[in-house]
């Protein structure tokens, strides 16, 4: 016996002919199937017993349609389980520097000059040599993050080519990917970062230049957009197959006049097909910065439709379709560790150099921050770690996560926001229904994408 699945979203194709008009999709695979009315209708008044055989065999292998007395959720949480614990890349992000020269104005990070000391580069090495031991994994990644990593270069050539030559040692894998200003992304930055397995950057630009300048100014107010444009056109230029570049814009009400803009800006010096992906993310609070000026959720999903129809007119790459996450992100990545500047040690990425974490110790003359783990240096607990009883929480109906119907391809998103009481739900469970659409007039080739606009909103 079978039944519709729970994970299933359904759209209705605006500009179909009338024989397939509803869009289902399974964020249990990822998939989309085109149905007939009629074919929709036996399945939401639960008349299997009518499927025929063909029909029968693509529901059940998109997903569409489960074994009546499964448990989905349960089976998504144990896939989540198991694609943890056989997880085989051994993540590690480090921090080569707490500096960074700009000033964004929603940045919850405090910044000093501190660069990694030659002792904890030892730590680390020494640290990433003992996971590796254990022999579980066939990959090193290594994540390159700030304040401004390009800031200390020496360090991160050090740092790089002693875990290279690590994972000769164990035969494993090693590869990199940095998130940058850009400021300092120049093509010799680049062939320095190749040379220690650095494949991927990420570059956050806000929008055209007046308006990224206001956003992502220097400490001392010099602007900063065109520095940043004339690098990635650079690196492109010198090593467009060996890595790739994505930009990222981060939004909220004081910019989100200017996306139309920086898609347009970026199309005219040639970068919609040249760079990796152009995403949009919302501002979110980071420790106590980026709150006032966000967005609602529903407002950025509703403006991020009409950015994607503007990007696929012009030829960009959009990345439409949520895909299964089995890891919603490094918490979940067994053994994965972020290195801050200092030599302390954390399992998600958001919180390190940002004091609004930081408590008082009992000599209350120093501070350490509530999320660490330890110090690489001397003692790394094991146990108890932030956030990784998230989903004993959402198993325990905490968060709306365990009713909702995109869990599989979101898996909660953020455990962290979750827990300090934000909801971080992304802009699919909200525009889910017109990216469908989107997609399917793409594939369908039913209209021009330029007329899309009507079909989706
Ligand atoms: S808990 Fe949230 S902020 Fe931390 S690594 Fe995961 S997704 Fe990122
Ligand atoms: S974070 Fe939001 S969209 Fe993601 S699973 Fe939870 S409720 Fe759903």
């Amino acid at each position: 016996m079978y039944k519709l699945s729970r994970y299933v979203t359904t759209s209705r194709t605006a500009a179909s002919s009338g024989s397939d008009p509803v869009l289902a999709y399974s964020a249990r695979t990822g998939q989309t199937m085109r149905l007939s009315t009629s074919l929709w209708d036996q399945l939401a008044t639960n008349q299997f017993d009518r499927l025929t055989l063909n029909d029968f065999q693509r529901l059940k292998e998109s997903g569409i349609i489960v074994p009546s007395i499964e448990d989905e959720f349960r089976s998504v949480l144990n896939e989540n389980a198991n694609a943890s614990m056989t997880y085989s890349t051994l993540f590690l992000v480090v921090q080569p520097t707490a500096s960074c020269q700009l000033s964004c104005s929603y940045c919850g990070q405090t910044h000093s000059k501190r660069r990694l000391t030659d002792e904890t580069i030892k730590s680390i090495v020494a640290r990433a040599d003992e996971k590796l031991k254990t022999k579980r994994y066939t990959q090193l990644e290594i994540g390159w993050f700030g304040a401004e990593p390009l800031n200390a270069l020496p360090q991160i050539r050090k740092v790089g080519a002693e875990l290279r030559s690590l994972c000769g040692y164990y035969d494993v894998a090693f590869l990199g990917r940095i998130i940058t200003n850009g400021l300092a992304f120049t093509s010799a930055a680049a062939a320095d970062l190749l040379q220690i397995g650095v494949i991927r950057a990420e570059i956050t630009l806000d929008g055209p230049d007046e308006i990224h300048d206001n956003r992502r100014g220097t400490k001392s107010g010099k602007g900063t957009f065109h520095r940043i444009l004339d690098n990635i056109i650079s690196v492109l230029d010198n090593h467009r197959d060996k890595i790739s570049v994505s930009i990222r814009c981060n939004v909220d009400s004081s910019n989100v006049h200017g996306v139309h803009e920086l898609i347009l800006e970026l199309h005219r010096r040639g970068l919609h097909n040249r760079i990796a992906s152009l995403y949009f993310a919302p501002v979110h609070i980071w420790g106590t910065a980026g709150a006032d000026q966000a967005l609602t959720a529903s407002a950025f999903a509703a403006l991020q439709v009409e950015w994607f129809l503007k990007m696929l007119a012009l030829g960009y790459k959009v990345d439409l379709i949520p895909k299964r996450t089995t890891i919603a992100c490094m918490v979940f990545k067994p053994d994965s560790e972020l290195y801050d500047a200092f030599g302390n040690v954390y399992n998600c990425t958001e919180v390190s150099h940002v004091e609004a974490y930081n408590i008082r110790n009992g000599d209350s003359s120093t501070t350490t921050n509530k999320y660490a783990i330890g110090a690489v240096d001397n003692h790394i607990r094991s146990d108890d770690l932030p956030f990784t009883n998230f989903y004993d929480e959402v198993s325990s109906g905490a968060y709306q996560c365990s009713k909702c119907q995109i869990f599989p391809v979101c898996g909660g998103k953020c455990p962290k926001s979750w827990q300090e009481g934000n909801i971080p739900c992304p802009p699919e469970k909200f525009n889910l229904p017109q990216r469908l659409i989107i997609k399917d007039l793409i594939s369908n080739r039913a209209t021009k994408i330029v007329g899309a606009h009507k079909a989706v909103t």
